[in-house]
């Protein structure tokens, strides 16, 4: 069956509270075309269904091994291996497991189907001005089909918000932000090359489409992802503020964590972030009094 018109979805949170106004529903969407090495949902980087392997499930009964007609997983100290360059991902091994350490991250849904699931808290959305928020991966990597989706729920009246990074022809943001009540636009560094050789990507269509959904009318929040060692330097701080000031646009700067550490050898990834700080609130605060200080609109 075609998948044509689908979302990718690599999870849906309900009752969330931090991605925009009131209750919200959260629809991760799967594939980014950034790579930064602080991202928190790293299950959400690749655009296909890929195998997830939650170590801590398994008891070490082999019979992934027998049912891998690849031969490319193995035991060692009682937990499993897969020699991902290999893995084809035919998912054979996930439905042998008996203790669901193997699984299948990534689900197509229909837009139905996700109404479906959106309605279900639709009274708590009504009690409290929320509604369904979009994030990622990169929800502007399945603009098609998101456009689908949130034309259907703002015409149930319920709020729609994304979160994206901006990496994207304008095309794919602009079919869809007339169906967005809220934006969050997530800006990590204002020098290029710096953007460039942390994320993989430069910035420049970052900010010319930033320009331009400013210049539409978007109800824009830029969050600033604050990274000890990578962008909470003086530098890039300073930069971010000349850069910011003109949009006169909410800043809402934002705290790393280490909560997706585990997901990373869960999906066969290495994590760069292992021996970083956490951000710490007195460092966030002063950058907040900083931004405030110069003139911008700071949320926190
Ligand atoms: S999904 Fe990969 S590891 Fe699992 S059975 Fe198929 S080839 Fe083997
Ligand atoms: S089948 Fe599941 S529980 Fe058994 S070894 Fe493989 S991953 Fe572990």
């Amino acid at each position: 069956m075609s998948n044509e018109n689908k979302l990718l979805v690599s999870d849906i949170q309900r009752f969330c509270t931090h991605d925009g106004p009131g209750v919200r529903t959260v629809v991760f969407l799967k594939g980014c075309p950034l790579r930064c090495p602080w991202c928190a949902n790293p299950e959400s980087l690749e655009a296909r269904q890929e195998l997830y392997y939650i170590k801590n499930k398994c008891i070490a009964c082999g019979e992934c091994i027998k049912a891998c007609p690849e031969h490319c997983i193995s035991v060692t100290d009682k937990h499993v291996v897969v020699e991902r360059d290999t893995c084809t991902h035919c998912f054979l091994c996930t439905g042998v497991c008996p203790a669901t350490a193997l699984q299948i991250k990534g689900r197509w849904y229909t837009a139905d189907e996700l109404v479906e699931q959106v309605l279900k808290d639709q009274e708590f959305f009504d009690r409290s001005g929320g509604g369904l928020t979009l994030s990622g991966g990169e929800v502007l990597a399945q603009a098609a089909a998101a456009e689908i989706l949130l034309r259907r729920i703002k015409q149930l009246g319920i709020h729609c918000a994304i979160e994206t990074s901006g990496f994207a022809r304008w095309k794919n943001l602009g079919r869809i932000l007339p169906f967005c009540d809220l934006v969050y636009y997530d800006i990590k560094m204002a020098d290029a090359e710096r953007h460039l050789s942390v994320t993989g990507q430069d910035n420049k269509i970052i900010l010319n489409n930033l320009f331009a959904a400013v210049k539409e009318g978007a109800n824009i929040v830029i969050r600033l992802p604050m990274i000890p060692g990578r962008n909470m330097d003086d530098d890039n701080i300073n930069a971010l503020i000349k850069m910011l000031l003109p949009y006169n646009l909410p800043v809402e700067p934002l705290v790393f964590h280490q909560l997706g550490k585990n997901k990373y050898s869960a999906v066969g990834k290495p994590y760069e972030m292992e021996n970083a700080a956490v951000s710490k609130k007195e460092d966030l605060a002063s950058i907040a009094e900083r931004l405030k200080r110069a003139g911008l609109k700071v949320i926190l």
